[in-house]
């Protein structure tokens, strides 16, 4: 293949304004050369602009695949939707610029605070999503709870020297075990969750409780007529 006649140079801008560095184009190394541009732009096909964490269209494909998982091997997963408390104002006081800027700090340290195999996404304009996999109910409350505090924890300071006190509400469901259901219906719950934080004061976590499951390891391998064995094989090809 000629790389020549191929029109990449609105690709190659793109790759540049995100920051996307690339191998040298050499002679000899066109196929790798070409790889490194396909994975760039996929890349940044599923990350966010401002934050560069996942986004809503990526986040959802990561939901679906975490909602199958937990159909087939009933583990827990936990949906949290996070929104700043009175962001506008933020933007109101200290301009829309300012505003990115809180939107930058929210999202490193959502990123910080939880564990490398959840995923972090910004949602919506000011609002956030994490789905932490394999996170059991005993322990989702806290876990949310330390997602709440690292955001309040600091003032967020901004490159006109002001510092801005911020909070958020956090909303929280867990992925229904052993039913498929639908990532709508899992972003649903843990939105009333949310509504919940705020309508109740904001800068506070609510979580659905979680329904605890009640089938024996016995009937789960009746349900789905599998063996533990290969559930096993199966939960390893995922990871
Ligand atoms: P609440 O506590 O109820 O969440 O109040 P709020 O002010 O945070 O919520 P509201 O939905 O009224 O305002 C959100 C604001 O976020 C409005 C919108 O202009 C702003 N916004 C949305 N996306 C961006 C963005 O990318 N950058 C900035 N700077 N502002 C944004
Ligand atoms: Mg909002
Ligand atoms: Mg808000």
């Amino acid at each position: 293949m000629d790389l020549r006649k191929l029109q990449l140079e609105q690709a190659l801008t793109l790759l540049q304004q995100g920051r996307y560095p690339l191998p040298p184009r050499v002679e000899g190394n066109g196929e790798a050369w070409l790889q490194a541009v396909l994975d760039g732009l996929c890349d940044l096909s599923l990350r966010d602009a401002l934050t560069g964490l996942t986004n809503r269209r990526h986040f959802r494909a990561v939901l679906e695949r975490e909602i199958d998982r937990v159909a087939r091997t009933g583990e827990s997963a936990l949906l949290l939707i996070l929104d700043i408390d009175h962001f506008k104002r933020i933007n109101d006081t200290y301009g829309h610029e300012s505003g990115d800027q809180v939107i930058q700090a929210v999202g490193v340290r959502l990123s910080d605070s939880v564990r490398p195999m959840d995923t972090v996404a910004r949602y919506g304009g000011e609002e956030f999503a994490i789905m932490l996999p394999n996170c059991q109910p005993t322990f989702g409350s806290a876990v949310a709870e330390r997602v709440r505090v690292a955001i309040e924890a600091q003032p967020v300071k901004l490159t006109s020297g002001h510092e801005v006190h911020i909070t958020a509400s956090v909303g929280g469901a867990y992925a229904p075990q052993w039913v498929r259901s639908s990532a709508s219906l899992w972003m649903e719950r843990a939105d009333l969750q949310l509504y919940c934080a705020k309508t109740e004061g904001r800068n506070r976590v609510c979580l659905e409780q979680a329904a605890i499951s009640s089938v024996s390891a016995e009937e789960k391998g009746m349900l789905f007529g599998l063996g533990a064995h290969h559930s096993d094989a199966q939960d390893a090809s995922d990871e």
